[in-house]
């Protein structure tokens, strides 16, 4: 058993049962047992992979984007660029590389990263070194100023709470304790305003999920960009207004049941984009329509850059940059189940690779 566990127990056991929030809240970002907080997830030692980890292109066309963003938009200086939940920052050193081909972005560019882990913060800095770097732990701490951010795998990392559907009301599921291990419960049902909207689309026994940090924190985001210009690209798994238990846990880049290892396995959900696009549309700026990954990819570009970059390669460095070309856009890979959320000022184009915003829902 891991330690967290224990604690989580005894705490359970002496105050009752926790949402499935308060345990994920626990499991990834507890300061001495989290697992954020303890250790680098990523990579083939770790338990999970991301795109910039997968292949440098993701990084170069993300970056490209957010660069042309800026140019369409004048050219503001000085602008931040920033990037909550950097992982090890290699999404960001290759969008640094990238843009040195845009004449002024990297003088103008001051980055900004939101980090809660300090292992992982190391491990930004020794990817960025030779840059001027800051480091935030809330993103409402970010500057007032033109802001161009990308988010990748950073909200499906955000706690989520459960509920099933009980005629018109809704039991949570909560993280209690059967013959003394954490197992999973459900509470009372009760009506829940925050929920009215999904009585339309559910029916009973069904299972939605509510992610309460991700709408304030894309207001900040999206705030920003209207008042001061700039874009955002947010990227992850998920889809508009998901359905169903999306809570995973990886161990080793295998499935691992979600009570089993508290603090030693990687918790995830979904992301259910349209509360991030109902936040974003509030603050007064433009919401492209939901793309789906490799889509986007494709339409800035990709497949010549990896042609381009295959000449250079052979034997198993040509093999697995064909895979990581594949395993980015394909559609059975994570090229459908992952989407594109770009926000912009109104008036302004889309970031390239998101068509332009049509007013209705994505
Ligand atoms: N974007 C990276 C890493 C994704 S992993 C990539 O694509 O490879 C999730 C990242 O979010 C980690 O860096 C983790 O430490 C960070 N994180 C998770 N919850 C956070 C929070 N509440 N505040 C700040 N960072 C957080």
């Amino acid at each position: 058993m891991t330690a967290l566990a224990d604690i989580l127990r005894r705490r359970v056991a002496a105050t009752g049962p926790i949402t499935v929030a308060d345990y994920m809240r626990e499991c990834l970002l507890n300061p001495e047992h989290g697992y954020y907080t303890t250790r680098d997830p990523l990579g083939a030692a770790g338990d999970f992979t991301t795109a910039p980890e997968i292949s440098q292109m993701f990084g170069e066309l993300v970056g490209l984007a957010l660069a042309q963003a800026w140019l369409d938009q004048g050219g503001p200086t000085p602008l931040v660029l920033a990037e909550p939940g950097p992982g090890r920052g290699t999404l960001i050193a290759d969008i640094l590389r990238a843009t040195r081909a845009v004449p002024g972005f990297r003088d103008a560019a001051q980055v900004h990263l939101i980090e809660a882990s300090p292992v992982l913060r190391a491990a930004q800095a020794e990817a960025l070194a030779g840059h001027d770097v800051t480091w935030h732990a809330r993103l409402s701490d970010l500057p007032q100023a033109p802001l161009f951010l990308i988010a990748n795998e950073f909200f499906d990392a955000l706690p989520i709470r459960q509920f099933i559907r009980r005629g018109g009301g809704w039991a949570e599921r909560m993280v209690g304790l059967v013959d003394g291990a954490l197992a999973f419960g459900l509470s009372d049902p009760a009506p829940l305003a925050a929920l009215a909207h999904r009585l339309e689309d559910t029916t009973e026994g069904d299972m939605v999920e509510t992610c309460p940090e991700a709408p304030p924190l894309m207001t900040e985001i999206a705030t920003r960009i209207a008042r001061h210009g700039g874009a955002a690209l947010i990227i992850d798994y998920g889809d508009w207004r998901s359905r169903g238990d999306t809570l995973q846990a990886l161990r080793g880049h295998a499935f691992d049941p979600p009570l089993a290892h508290p603090g030693a396995a990687d918790l995830t959900a979904h992301v259910d984009f349209e509360p991030l696009a109902k936040a974003t549309r509030a603050a007064g700026t433009a919401v492209a329509p939901l793309t789906p990954l490799g889509v986007f990819l494709e339409r800035l570009g990709i497949t010549p850059r990896a042609q381009a970059l295959a000449r250079r390669l052979t034997g198993a460095a040509h093999t697995s940059h064909i895979a990581a070309h594949r395993r980015l856009t394909h559609p059975q890979e994570m090229g459908n189940l992952f989407k594109v959320l770009a926000v912009h000022p109104p008036g302004t184009p889309p970031p390239p690779g998101i068509a332009p915003a049509t007013g209705a829902a994505p």
